[in-house]
């Protein structure tokens, strides 16, 4: 069932005031009845608990992150496709690692794969500053011109390879990876701060499982590993090598 069908309105493709209500008030888009059906239906009854990631999944207009193609899907149960071959993650898990990530209000939080900048939203009022590295700079432009259509301030994009971090402010209080890695990068541990958690999808291509790293005092170092999950390869000098260059 499309969105539309859910809220007795059509939904608007685009257009000024898209996603936005006369008011200004959270939510009070076409798409805010399917937005409170993903959470109640795909997360509250799958498990996810931290009312403050319901809160930001609850407000987040993710529509505005999927491709126009596919708006009557936004807010279903999968993956779906975004620009240059790349993904914005099923809402379930990215509710998952966002509770496994903790961020407080006060955090400074580095986010590898920005993607479409739809984590890049949730991150940004779930932690003070979020600091979000993406390989593809096409990709990039688009997330910040989203971002800036929303209004949000506290988020710093750069044009990178993620695996090496973002040494520039250092250290986080968290790292949140959302496309899958070998190995954890050395970089990343790096720039984490003490008593900091890392989130990253750990294993080979086709399947991983989500990690979570904790830093403890005196560089000792716990780790979880949590239930499997897909996600586009991490590509960079610490991560999996890239057979072409498709940056632009
Ligand atoms: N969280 C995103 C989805 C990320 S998909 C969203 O909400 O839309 C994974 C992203 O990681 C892709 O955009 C891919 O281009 C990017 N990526 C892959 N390797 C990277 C690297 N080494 N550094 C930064 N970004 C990388």
């Amino acid at each position: 069932m499309g969105p539309a069908s859910m809220s007795g309105e059509p939904p608007r493709a685009s257009g000024p005031g898209d996603g936005r209500d006369p008011a200004g008030r959270e939510g009070g888009d076409a798409f805010a009845v399917a937005r409170r059906r993903m959470v109640e239906e795909q997360l509250v009854a799958k498990g996810i608990r931290s009312p403050r990631v319901l809160e930001a999944m609850g407000s987040v207009p993710r529509h505005r992150f999927v491709d126009p193609g596919f708006l009557g899907r936004a807010y279903g149960d999968h993956a779906l496709p975004t620009a240059e071959g790349q993904t914005i993650s099923q809402p379930w898990i990215v509710a998952r690692m966002l509770e496994l990530l903790a961020a407080e209000p006060t955090d400074r939080v580095l986010e590898v794969g920005t993607g479409s900048g739809y984590q890049t939203a949730l991150l940004s009022r779930l932690a003070e500053r979020v600091f979000s590295v993406e390989r593809v700079a096409s990709l990039l432009r688009g997330a910040q011109a989203r971002l800036d259509q929303l209004g949000v301030r506290n988020v710093a994009l750069r044009h990178g390879d993620g695996s090496l971090g973002w040494q520039e402010f250092a250290p986080y209080a968290r790292v949140l990876v959302s496309a899958a890695a070998p190995r954890v990068p050395d970089a990343l541990r790096a720039q984490l701060g003490e008593g900091g958690v890392l989130v990253i999808p750990v294993g080979g291509p086709q399947l991983q499982h989500l990690e979570v790293w904790h830093r403890m005092p005196g560089d000792r170092w716990r780790h979880q590993r949590h239930g499997e999950c897909r996600f586009v390869p991490l590509l960079g000098r610490d991560a999996w090598r890239e057979r072409q260059e498709t940056e632009q």
